[in-house]
């Protein structure tokens, strides 16, 4: 059941991190961005990577993972990278976010389909979560949007990664094409997770700070 509610529960502790560290983006929700994105790093290195080449030919699976790269860059065209942690959104702006929602719909669908019962799939993406929600909570909470409009976006968000648990578990699909499907994920979390590395060292300057959480976020992935 975990792996079902593990995303909701993201979503919803992100919320509440949103309202605690209101107007200021907190130094530690970017250490968490940090953290999370090190540790989604390695789950996927360590975890996912190796069961999708059991499954496919070596080829075939390299393709994948590059469309998956390929897609993501392109959702972040439409989302502007808000599922890498960069939320863009026009204060004056009164009409609902459409690309934005739908880019992160898409994205947060596809990334239900690696979680099984088999692998802690559901931990990269429970830590993963946690800081985007809160981004973007702040956000909404920011834009000129209806309270109505950003409940609605933050529930059908919610329910996305459940439902791309549910279809990838319990449907009829070859597992030919879920191992495919997987591989793309591989893609897009290389993509986000590198892309938060990358971010996370502004000006390529030292920060203690953040070097340890990347290095924790290494070290829990390995250990569990
Ligand atoms: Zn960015
Ligand atoms: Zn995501």
């Amino acid at each position: 059941m975990n792996k079902y509610l593990f995303p909701i529960y993201a979503i919803a502790i992100g919320v509440v991190i949103a309202f605690l560290t209101k107007r200021q983006q907190s130094i530690y929700t970017k250490l968490l961005l940090s953290f999370s994105g090190a540790f989604l790093l390695a789950l996927t290195l360590f975890d996912l990577l190796p069961e999708v080449y059991q499954h496919l030919d070596t080829k075939r699976t390299g393709l994948f993972i590059m469309c998956g790269i390929l897609l993501q860059i392109i959702l972040e065209f439409f989302s502007k990278g808000a599922e890498h942690g960069h939320v863009h959104i026009h204060k004056e702006d009164t009409k609902f976010p459409w690309l934005l929602f739908v880019s992160l719909c898409i994205h947060s669908f596809l990334e239900g389909f690696p979680i099984h019962q088999h692998n802690d799939m559901v931990y990269g993406v429970l830590i993963h979560k946690i800081p985007i929600a809160a981004l973007l909570t702040s956000f909404l909470l920011k834009s000129k949007h209806m309270k109505e409009q950003i409940i609605s976006f933050l529930l059908i968000f919610a329910a996305m990664t459940p439902l791309g648990t549910l279809v990838s578990n319990t449907t009829a699909i070859s597992p030919i094409y879920l191992t495919s499907i997987n591989a793309l994920v591989i893609g897009i979390f290389l993509h986000i997770s590198t892309t938060i590395l990358f971010e996370a060292s502004e000006g390529h300057k030292f920060n203690l700070s953040k070097l340890v959480a990347i290095c924790l976020g290494i070290l829990i992935a390995y250990f569990i």
